[in-house]
């Protein structure tokens, strides 16, 4: 049976599209963000994800644990941590438990001109489950949050099953893009091109990373991107933190975002309502 790993589900979510909305979160990303602050989304399968600010080296997570050398995510020592200190991320759901689940929220968010919101990570990267996860939704408000990172087939079936799609736009410039996030943006602006000739709703996300995609001539390139983009509700700017970084250690991770993070970033909306589109900072 189809299942898909889900890391967070988020109620009273308000900034992911209209109304009250609940905000499932999938697991797994093609696309590695030096500017990522949730790397927990990153990799498919469940994590154990430790805080250790309180440790008091008990010894008992070291005690139960059948791979001390190498974690496999097995769980045993969670339950064992008497400081709580230790989680398994990613909880494995069928479309169809997780939608009942969902669906039990629907009179009060549809009463709250709301809907659910499906991000990630990148929900794309479940595609199968993702379109069966939105046609148990049918009948509420969709969104998906996608990077655009995914085959156009899938992306257009996608756009078929959602009623908003939010698509995160990180840098017009393919080296650019490449550089901070692994991958080039072929993909993802061909997608764009495939939202903007369907005429359906959609809010472009601009994350604004210092030194990275917040230069004039980066946002006049994404402001003539988007000029005469029928579909298009506003641009979302999202101005990067410092506190990115938080999660990465309790991973067991490594941040090393490569760009100056003490720099405040430039956010510019004059230069997308100079072409009439609607620009807000969130
Ligand atoms: S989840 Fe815990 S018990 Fe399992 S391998 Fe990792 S550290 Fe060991
Ligand atoms: S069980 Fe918890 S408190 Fe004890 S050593 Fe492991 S992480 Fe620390």
């Amino acid at each position: 049976m189809l299942t898909g790993i889900i890391f967070d589900i988020k109620e009273f979510a308000v900034f992911d599209g209209p109304g009250i909305r609940t905000t499932v979160f999938f697991k797994g990303c093609p696309l590695r963000c030096r500017w990522c602050h949730n790397p927990e989304g990153l990799s498919p399968g469940p994590q154990l994800m430790v805080s250790l600010g309180s440790c008091i080296h008990c010894g008992a997570c070291l005690a139960i644990c059948p791979s001390p050398a190498a974690c496999i995510h097995c769980g045993a020592c969670v339950s064992h941590c008497p400081r709580r200190l230790r989680r398994i991320v990613g909880e494995e759901y069928t479309a169809k438990v997780l939608s009942g689940r969902l669906l039990r929220d629907s009179p009060y968010l549809k009463a709250n001109g709301g809907g659910y919101t499906l991000s990630g990570g990148e929900p794309a990267f479940q595609g199968d489950f993702l379109l069966e996860l939105l046609g148990c939704l049918r009948g509420n408000h969709r969104a998906v949050e996608t990077s655009g990172y995914c085959p156009g087939e899938l992306f257009t079936a996608i756009l078929g099953e959602t009623e908003l799609l939010l698509l995160d736009l990180k840098s017009v410039d393919p080296d650019i893009h490449e550089r901070y996030t692994g991958l080039d943006n072929r993909i993802i602006l061909e997608n764009l091109e495939r939202l903007k000739s369907s005429g359906g709703d959609h809010i472009i996300r601009i994350p604004v990373i210092p030194g990275v995609n917040d230069s004039p001539e980066h946002y006049h390139a994404a402001a003539e991107l988007l000029k005469d983009d029928g579909g298009l509700i506003r641009v979302e700017l999202l101005a990067y933190h410092k506190t990115a970084g938080a999660k990465y250690g309790m991973l067991g991770m490594k941040y090393q975002p490569g760009f100056d993070i003490e720099k405040k970033p430039n956010m510019d909306t004059d230069v997308f309502l100079s072409k009439g589109i609607p620009c807000v900072v969130l």
